[in-house]
């Protein structure tokens, strides 16, 4: 299993080799680092809970940046209208079928990730089977978290003297 986080001293993204090697998760930018959460199964199969921060609610997802999906299907319309323009409608159709099956076929290879739904640390090369996808009222249980978060984090600032 090998983890992507972001950093929450330097804001930048890492992506670690195998965890199972480590005892500390540490950003490979600012030097930022923090040991793994105590009992924590690092091996390559299920995690209970994230690596980064304990939380044990993760989603699977498909490791599939959503850009690259969009990006398909940008080109697939661009494509298939220039296609239509010049009356070639069988074109047309073939070039955004192809692009179609080209987005399925990139779905189906790509794997799958557990993401955490408090810091985001997505865990790569798991068995993601016992979780489910991305719920909504889970996701906004740990947005309002967050938001919380953030504002006594900035109450906690005002009270400090200057
Ligand atoms: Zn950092
Ligand atoms: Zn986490």
């Amino acid at each position: 299993m090998y983890l992507t986080f972001h950093c929450p001293n330097c804001d930048r993204t890492t992506q670690t080799s195998d965890v199972a090697q480590f005892t500390e998760l540490s950003c490979e930018h600012c030097g930022w680092g923090r040991p793994f959460p105590e009992g924590v199964e690092r091996s390559n199969e299920t995690p209970s809970e994230c690596l980064r921060c304990g939380n044990p609610d993760l989603w699977r997802q498909k490791n599939f940046p959503t850009s690259l999906g969009l990006l398909f299907v940008a080109m697939g319309a661009i494509s298939s209208s220039i296609a239509w323009m010049y009356y070639r409608p069988i074109l047309a159709l073939s070039i955004l079928m192809a692009f179609a099956l080209l987005d399925m076929v990139l779905y189906i290879v790509m794997s799958d990730v557990l993401v955490c739904y408090r810091c985001r640390t997505k865990h790569h090369d798991v068995d993601v089977s016992q979780y489910k996808a991305f719920d909504h009222e889970t996701g906004e249980k740990y947005r309002q978290e967050e938001i919380r978060r953030k504002e006594a984090e900035a109450e906690a600032e005002k009270k400090i003297p200057d």
